[in-house]
């Protein structure tokens, strides 16, 4: 193994990204090996990465030293580094795992390049392309037409599934949908994500509500960490539910399997300690009849890696893309097209090249620095009702 390369640095690169709508930040990793072949990673807190700069910081004083030095032999071998030497201490939710996320996302790149494979062929792929739904805006943001006109390109390259926002006025918001709902066509599937917003009398209200569209789940209507209300709603919900995206590892994700407080699971590569931990959770839910759909909600390297996710499992059929952020994938992104034109009859194509197919720009890095949110309240978007101080 002498001419194994080791990993020589990891770099990280906190910026922000300011959109007609909202400023977002996200956090790419890089790792470089002492051959100076470089892997990009990306940590995701369900919405970019808001505080970038602490789990930047994170990475640079807890996880780095862990692996700098190391031998790049299994990408496996040091993210249970990464884990075991600081569950302990740092716990194995939250920022941990999602600042585990970025390196271990970013050593599979490198084990790309080494072998000159795509992410997906090392773990065994079994899809080279992907169906994406479009991952929309929150309904209050306007009336039907307008969810329609950010939609309409999606719809014209074949996506035939959509997923809306509901908020506190979840009443008119279904007003505005019901609207919506024929202008999208009768072959497209709906979606709706509630962002943890509700309480269990109002989750079930909307549940029966939705029952007159057809919904395919209704994600996240209780906040994630109110299990038990989560398991009443699931016993008795006439529509399926789904959560994941703020689930952290098998673990995690095995005891809500269990317990029965999901029918469909979302885990994100970026968010839940890595591509090879979000499979694990994937792997789990068949046995348990639940559908797996992978939260995409950051940045390329983000999106690169939940696609080489949803390419080596093969019950997952569909991933999740929201078009507010193809300007992000634009701006930081080279390698393989993410963006509309690379949709083909609603699929995305998995890349073929070495790693993910996919790195960032440092030059873009540097233009959009990093804006830690102050006193705005990261996730939100200014001007809104504040959405997450629940029923009204
Ligand atoms: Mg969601």
């Amino acid at each position: 193994m002498s001419n194994t390369p080791s990993i020589e640095r990891i770099d990280t690169f906190p910026c922000t990204y300011g959109t007609d709508r909202e400023r977002m930040s996200f956090l790419y990793v890089r790792v470089t090996a002492t051959d100076g072949t470089v892997g990009w990673g990306e940590v995701c807190d369900s919405y970019g990465c808001s505080y970038a700069g602490v789990i930047g910081h994170l990475i640079d004083e807890v996880f780095a030293p862990l692996i700098v030095g190391q031998p790049l032999v299994s990408v496996d071998l040091l993210a249970d580094r990464m884990r075991l030497f600081t569950r302990r201490r740092l716990g194995d939710a939250w920022i941990a795992p999602q600042a585990r996320s970025g390196i271990e996302i970013a050593l599979w790149d490198l084990m790309g390049q080494a072998t000159g494979r795509s992410v997906s062929s090392l773990l065994g792929r079994t899809a080279d392309r992907v169906e994406v739904y479009a991952s929309s805006g929150f309904l209050e943001e306007g009336p039907a037409e307008h969810h329609y006109e950010g939609l309409r390109p999606l719809l014209e390259r074949g996506v035939r599934k959509v997923k809306v926002r509901t908020g506190p006025e979840w009443r008119s918001d279904l007003d505005t949908l019901r609207k919506l709902r024929p202008m999208l066509g009768a072959d497209v599937e709906l979606m709706v994500d509630a962002s943890e917003t509700y309480t269990l009398p109002t989750a079930r209200a909307l549940a029966t509500a939705l029952t007159e569209f057809d919904v395919q789940w209704i994600e996240e209507p209780l906040p994630q960490s109110e299990r038990a209300g989560i398991e009443a709603l699931v016993a008795h919900s006439p529509v399926p539910v789904a959560y994941g995206e703020h689930m952290f590892g098998l673990d995690d994700a095995l005891d809500a399997l269990r317990r029965r407080q999901l029918d469909v699971l979302q885990p994100d590569a970026a968010t839940a300690g890595g591509i090879s931990e979000a499979r694990r959770m994937a792997m789990a839910a068949p046995a348990f009849g639940v559908r797996v759909v992978p939260h995409v909600c950051s940045g390329p390297a983000a999106l690169a890696a939940n696609l080489h996710l949803a390419a080596s499992v093969p019950g997952i059929r569909l991933i999740e893309y929201p078009p507010t952020l193809l300007p992000v994938w634009d701006t930081f992104g080279t390698g393989a097209a993410l963006g509309l034109d690379a949709i083909d009859d609603g699929h995305l194509t998995v890349p073929e090249t070495a790693g993910l197919g996919v790195g960032i720009d440092e030059g873009a890095c540097a233009d959009h620095p990093y804006e830690a949110p102050g006193a705005r309240v990261a996730g939100t978007t200014t001007g809104l009702p504040d959405r997450f101080v629940g029923d009204r």
